[in-house]
């Protein structure tokens, strides 16, 4: 009797465990991830699209009710750029993608994530969000960018380096948000080049992280600390979904970028670096990896879970590296001209996608020993001569020259 009473008295305790032990992060990350292509923006084919056409995409769940919209500014062009709010808790998240106008991933996600709140409003991330936190969303802050399909905005200015003098629009409209809002947590998102890689590994980067520091000693203060248990728990999950491809930014203090300035005001902040992925030119698979990542963290951030988090996760990831090419031709004979002896090389090649094939689509970046790297496409020459007229270091190279250059295997 005093047995089944003890038990009876701590069934209210043990009930909440285990509904929260029921579903591990791991679990909400998967059960997200699971309801993508049912949720996710099904007009979002590209990952090359302007303001106008994200406006049209965001229209019904903008007349749905899901989310509330606000003009936070105008560009230097004069596009009204919309703040998208959800929720009335009293935690504040920013999330902020396309600073860089050609950098979408995360505006992508940001859509998914929107459609998502849409289509399922009884979903206990959709609850918890919606009850503890504020989520404010400005997708593409750059949109004159964006419209180019370019780094900078209309006025040729980067804008992630203008958060101490404020000259652009764009850059005010952030900051004026963050004044108004005071968020307690920020997301500032971006694609990073395609060729980074995960420290030495020989893997692509395919997302990196950062908790950037507040000053040049980057000494951990409580805000960025917030910031660091974020990180780990997105490392953790992702390490799940794409295991030894997540990496961490340079670290390095830059006191004119915006994510190293919203930590030095009090907005605990994380950078989310969309990379590479083989066979995935429009990026819809790190689209996916945005979309689970952060609502993972919004969860986490609802709940408080992630002040439990560890910061090691985060802070054992290895440091971006610039260890790829887009194509390696290894084992190949090269005579750079007559009378100098044959050399076995690797050929370092990158390329940029052109529209005919007369157009420069590739560069010669390297000749030598280049077992230390990777890249998307790996050919053997298996001993077979190259042209040297072509294997010249910085030679640019036509599409059909390049061809001409590939082993046939
Ligand atoms: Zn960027």
């Amino acid at each position: 009797m005093i047995a089944r009473l003890a038990i009876r008295s701590l069934l209210p305790a043990i009930i909440p465990l285990f509904i929260m032990t029921a579903q591990t992060p791991s679990a909400t990350a998967q059960d997200v991830a699971d309801r993508f292509d049912k949720v996710k923006v099904r007009d979002v084919i590209s990952r090359r699209f302007t303001q106008q056409e994200m406006y049209g995409w965001l229209t019904p769940i903008v007349q749905a009710g899901t989310v509330r919209t606000t003009s936070a500014g105008t560009s230097a062009e004069g596009r009204t750029i919309n703040l998208y709010r959800y929720g009335t808790g009293p935690v504040k998240v920013l999330l902020w993608s396309q600073m860089h106008g050609d950098e979408s991933t995360a505006t992508m996600a940001l859509l998914d994530i929107m459609s998502f709140l849409r289509a399922e409003p009884g979903h206990p991330i959709s609850r918890a969000v919606r009850d503890r936190l504020t989520v404010l969303m400005l997708p593409m802050i750059n949109p004159d960018g964006a419209e180019r399909f370019t780094r900078r905005t209309a006025q040729a200015i980067d804008m992630n380096r203008d958060a101490m003098r404020f000259t652009t629009p764009e850059a005010r409209v952030l900051k004026s948000v963050h004044d108004a809002e005071r968020p307690d947590f920020g997301f500032n998102l971006h694609d990073q080049d395609t060729r980074y890689t995960v420290g030495t590994t020989r893997q692509i980067t395919a997302i990196a992280l950062l908790a950037p520091a507040t000053d040049e000693t980057r000494a951990d203060n409580a805000v960025r600390l917030r910031a660091k248990r974020v990180a780990a728990g997105v490392a953790t999950v992702l390490g799940r979904f794409i295991p030894g491809k997540v990496a961490k930014w340079d670290d390095t203090f830059e006191p004119r970028a915006f994510g190293d300035n919203m930590q030095r005001w009090e907005t605990s902040t994380v950078l989310i670096e969309s990379g590479g992925w083989a066979g995935d030119p429009e990026k819809m698979h790190l689209r996916k990896m945005n979309f689970v990542a952060l609502l993972f963290a919004l969860h986490e951030i609802a709940t408080g879970s992630y002040e439990r988090n560890d910061p090691a996760p985060y802070e054992a990831l290895p440091f971006n590296m610039r260890l790829a090419f887009d194509v390696i031709i290894r084992n190949a004979k090269l005579q750079t001209s007559p009378g100098i002896p044959a050399a076995i090389v690797d050929v370092g090649i990158n390329v940029t996608p052109g529209t005919d094939s007369t157009e420069v689509v590739a560069s010669v970046e390297d000749i030598g020993d280049l077992s230390t790297y990777t890249a998307y496409k790996v050919y053997d020459a298996a001993g077979a001569e190259l042209d040297a007229r072509l294997v010249i270091l910085e030679n640019k190279l036509t599409a059909e020259q390049l061809r001409s250059l590939l082993p046939q295997n």
